[in-house]
């Protein structure tokens, strides 16, 4: 088995190059991003294997299945870069399910710390001999209220290190786990109670159609005075220029961001000797009051050995058993895992 790997970082060779080994896949790792320019690169494989920023649209997928490809496997959870719909019938699509819900969870909350309890100035100030504390006052996470939405996986790891903080949850879920809901330290509500009750946001939604700006200006204007919110999930879940609007006017108390509405073309490059052409971000990152990682939370030694092993695994079973229960089909117009192997 031969799969064209796209966007390839040096992190990301040795895990792959293990895990192939075992199933008897070769990996050609390519630095570019997979396409509508550089599909043909793909020439000959039986596959590719793609990440967050990749794109595969209609016109790439057609093209994937004009040169005779079988599979995108993608190496991540979500998959709002894949036209899975168009891809029915012509592509198989595997995903990662889950890798380390742990790794998201944890840095999501070590984004809340840093942030909160100034961490990030601190560590700059001390560097210089600056021991001054004026400026670095934060506020106890104990006793405050942390609005979560979406509670699969990684939702749920945040909800428990929440909880370890003697945090209240309100939680949303368009399908709640009521097995979650406590009636007390944990409970499920409307989105607009979440809203308007939480000092904290934090977002473990996919991106969806539901979910796009699911953080705009309505939202921000809904929220309390101060409000912190966090994503580590997917840029375009909050409107990154309402926000700005959001932190300008003071109503938003703080943001950390993982992700960002565009930076498929920025993150996980270095631009340090490039102009920023992109006002927003530059304008967020300028605030003292926002952090921003590159798409960082996933990056555990784990989860990076969860990754590859998955993935490998999905890529073998499909050539080998003709099946892979991490396929995406559509069932009830819902993007689904295929368990039985009958997604064409
Ligand atoms: P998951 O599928 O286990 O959980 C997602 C939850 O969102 C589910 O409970 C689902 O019911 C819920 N949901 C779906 N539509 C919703 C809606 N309209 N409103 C509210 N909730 C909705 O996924 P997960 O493993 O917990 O991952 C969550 C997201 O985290 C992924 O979609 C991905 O975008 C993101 N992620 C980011 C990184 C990173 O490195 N920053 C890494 C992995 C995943």
């Amino acid at each position: 088995m031969k799969i064209a790997f796209f966007d390839t970082k040096p992190y990301d060779k040795a895990s792959f190059e293990a895990h192939g080994k075992e199933k008897g896949i070769t990996f050609k790792f390519f630095e570019t991003k997979l396409n509508e320019d550089t599909v043909d690169l793909a020439q000959g494989y039986d596959g590719v294997c793609v990440f967050v920023n990749d794109t595969v649209n209609s016109e790439v997928i057609d093209r994937l299945y004009e040169m005779g490809i079988k599979i995108v496997a993608l190496r991540c959870a979500g998959f709002n870069n894949v036209d899975v719909k168009h891809a029915l019938g012509k592509l198989h699509v595997f995903r990662v399910p889950a890798y380390s819900p742990y790794a998201v969870a944890e840095h999501t909350m070590a984004l809340l710390l840093t942030s909160i309890r100034r961490i990030h100035k601190a560590y700059i100030r001390s560097r210089d001999f600056n021991f001054s504390l004026s400026g670095l006052t934060g506020f106890d996470l104990h006793g405050k209220t942390v609005g979560v939405i979406g509670t699969g996986k990684i939702g749920k790891v945040f909800v428990d290190i929440c909880r370890g903080f003697g945090m209240k949850v309100l939680a949303y879920d368009k399908f709640p786990d009521k097995r979650l809901d406590n009636g007390d330290t944990v409970r499920y509500v409307s989105l607009d109670e979440l809203f308007k009750e939480s000092d904290i946001i934090s977002l473990h939604c996919p991106l969806t159609e539901d979910t796009y700006h699911i953080i705009d200006e309505n939202v921000i204007e809904k929220c309390k005075r101060g409000v912190v919110i966090l994503n580590t999930s997917r840029g375009a879940l909050v409107d990154a220029e309402a926000l700005l609007q959001g932190i300008k006017s003071r109503k938003v108390g703080a943001a950390c961001l993982d992700v960002y509405e565009e930076e498929s073309d920025l993150f996980f490059e270095d631009n340090s000797g490039h102009i920023m052409e992109d006002d927003t971000l530059a304008r967020l990152i300028s605030m003292p009051n926002v952090l921003v990682t590159s798409h960082q939370a996933f990056l555990t030694e784990e989860a990076l050995n969860n990754i590859a092993e998955t993935t490998c695994q999905n890529i073998s079973d499909f050539f080998e058993k003709g099946k892979c229960e991490n396929e995406l089909c559509f069932r009830k117009n819902e993007v689904q895992d295929c368990k039985d192997g009958k997604c064409f």
